[in-house]
């Protein structure tokens, strides 16, 4: 096995919404130190956009905002990023305030009038906690190729979040070239997406749906604990790729949440509710694609005008200009704030294409 680790990256961008420009002030002062990187906003809806180009490590929002409440933006913000670490602030003073936040799934809240030391000490818990629960996520694919063209981009934006991303390719590829080339040019693409890559060697185009593959995958599963996993979709015209998503279904049945990613070999079947905004990374994604150099030249998928304008399209349904559609195969959330090993399964509701999660 061929594994590539890249550097961490360590430094938190806190999105501050508040539309008193005194406590806005106070707080930009307090959090402005090292390790943090802070930008404010006075309108939730500004917010909100920016929450789709910039990796933000934590949300810390008012309550009581112009056009909408800082739960609001809370579920709203989660859209885009389910495990986004959330602490409101609040001047109404009372224990039901904040009980109900946290039961909305806040990570904590503040009350104001502030204080520097605990809003300090509060977002550095949060941060911290939330760093240890959301920092691995695993990317599964049948040849090399397949993850960056299913989720590179989405891959990009949670390394640039902080989070620990290995890609598993279960094969070398060798139907589609010389086996050197593909290992060498899959170790460049995940140095790119700033991933680790760990190479299986199931026989390309025979992987099976059971046995070594779910063996495989589950020594993997068991060595990293993912909090979040992506594979194929079963809507797929190629067999290794059904094979792999039947598969990683077996091995990751105790992980918390699991989607399926598009393949340029998708059947109109596959049927995405999950949609990530990935304006700010797909320009890295198509380098990482462009590492495959034995491939590009000779398949037609891999075109960056294809890439790009699939990517497009699917943006129509989360209000950006390019987006990486998922199927939703197991969704749950960490309840942080109540406590660091309880979990529960969420409803899901899906609002104009979109899924909400609700308590
Ligand atoms: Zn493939």
């Amino acid at each position: 096995m061929t594994t590539y680790t890249a550097a961490p990256n360590d430094s938190a961008t806190i999105i501050i919404v508040e539309d008193d420009p005194d406590a806005a002030r106070f707080v930009q002062r307090a959090l402005d130190r090292p390790g943090f990187e802070v930008v404010s906003f006075s309108r939730p809806d500004e917010a909100l956009e920016a929450l789709k180009r910039l990796p933000c490590s934590l949300l810390l929002s008012d309550v009581r905002l112009p056009g909408m409440t800082g739960l609001d933006l809370l579920q709203r913000a989660r859209r885009y990023d389910p495990q986004l670490p959330v602490v409101l602030m609040t001047a109404f003073a009372t224990l039901e305030d904040a009980t109900f936040a946290l039961r909305n799934g806040a990570d904590d809240y503040l009350l104001k009038p502030l204080n520097a030391k605990v809003l300090i000490d509060t977002v550095s818990k949060v941060l911290a906690k939330c760093r240890a629960a959301r920092d691995r996520v695993l990317a599964i694919g049948a040849h090399p190729d397949d993850v960056e063209i299913g989720v590179g981009a989405t891959l990009i934006d949670h390394v640039d979040r902080g989070d620990h991303v290995t890609i598993l390719t279960l094969s070398r590829g060798e139907s589609g070239g010389a086996v050197s080339d593909r290992i060498e040019e899959a170790e460049r693409a995940a140095e790119l997406l700033g991933a680790a890559l760990i190479l299986g060697d199931l026989p390309d185009t025979r992987i099976w749906t059971n046995g070594p593959t779910v063996d495989l995958i589950e020594d993997v599963v068991r060595g990293l604990a993912p909090m979040i996993v992506y594979t194929h979709s079963l809507h797929d015209v190629h067999q290794d790729h059904r094979a792999v998503h039947q598969a990683s279904l077996v091995a990751c049945r105790a992980m918390p949440q699991v989607f399926s990613y598009q393949s340029p070999s998708a059947t109109v079947d596959f049927a995405p509710r999950r949609f990530v905004p990935v304006d700010a990374t797909i320009d890295r994604k198509l380098a990482a694609i462009a590492a495959y150099r034995s491939q590009t030249t000779k398949c037609s998928y891999l075109a960056d005008d294809l890439l790009r304008a699939t990517a497009r399209y699917w943006g129509r349904f989360v209000e950006s200009n390019h987006a990486e559609p998922l199927e939703i195969v197991r969704q749950q959330v960490l309840t942080r704030s109540n406590s660091e090993s309880t979990q529960r399964t969420i409803d899901l509701r899906e609002v104009d294409g979109y899924v909400l999660s609700s308590s």
